[in-house]
C-alpha cells in the first residue's frame, strides 16, 4: 500500500495544487492532502473552510474514497509518518521552487531516511499559479476563474462578498 503525504497551506487550493493532488493519486493507493497549521500566519480561508474547499474537489475527482484531508502542526516528516505515509508529494513550478524544494529535500531525508519525496513538474497549464497570488489579485477584485474551481470562486467572491 502506497501512501503519499501532500502538505501545504491550499489558501486558498488552486487548479495547481488539483493538478499535483489528481497525478499523485495515480502514483499512490492513498493520498493524505495535508494542511499545514502555523499559529503566527493569518489565513484567507480558516481551517474549516480549507478542508472542506479541499473535500468537495475530492469529491468531483471521485477520489474521495482513497484520500484524507487533515490538518497537522509541527514537522511535515512527522506527520506523514504518523499518517502511514512513506512519501511526500511536491509539487515544483519554477527555478525558485526547485531550490527550496531541493533544501526541504535535504533536510527531510536528514530527519527521516526512511521517508522519500517525490516531486511533480507543474503541469504547463498550471505552472504560473499561486496561491498567494490568487488572494492578492482577488482581494484587489481581479478575475481569479483560471486558477481555481467554480466552487472554490465561490468561496472566495463570498468571502470578499462580491457578486
Ligand atoms: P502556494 O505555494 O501556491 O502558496 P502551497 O504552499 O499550498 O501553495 O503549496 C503546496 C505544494 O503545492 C508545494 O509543493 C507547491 O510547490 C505546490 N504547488 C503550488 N501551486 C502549484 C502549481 N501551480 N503547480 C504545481 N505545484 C504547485
Amino acid at each position: 500500500m502506497r501512501c503519499g503525504f501532500y502538505p501545504g497551506s491550499f489558501d486558498p487550493p488552486t487548479l495547481g495544487h488539483f493538478d499535483i493532488m489528481n497525478r499523485g493519486l495515480a502514483l499512490f493507493d492513498r493520498l493524505v492532502v495535508a494542511i499545514g497549521v502555523h499559529p503566527s500566519k493569518t489565513p484567507m480561508f480558516t481551517e474549516a473552510e480549507r478542508v472542506a474547499m479541499l473535500k468537495e474537489e475530492l469529491d468531483r475527482l471521485g477520489a474521495a474514497a482513497r484520500c484524507e484531508v487533515i490538518l497537522f502542526r509541527g514537522l511535515t516528516v512527522d506527520a506523514a509518518r504518523e499518517n502511514g505515509a512513506q512519501f511526500i508529494l511536491r509539487g515544483i513550478r519554477d527555478a525558485a521552487d526547485f531550490g527550496y524544494e531541493a533544501q526541504l529535500f535535504g533536510m527531510n531525508r536528514n530527519m527521516a531516511p526512511d521517508i522519500e519525496t517525490v516531486f511533480l513538474a507543474a503541469s504547463p497549464g498550471t505552472a504560473h499559479i499561486t496561491a498567494t497570488l490568487v488572494r492578492q489579485i482577488a482581494s484587489l477584485g481581479g478575475n481569479v476563474s483560471s486558477f481555481v474551481s467554480p466552487a472554490v470562486l465561490q468561496r472566495i467572491k463570498d468571502k470578499l462578498c462580491f457578486k
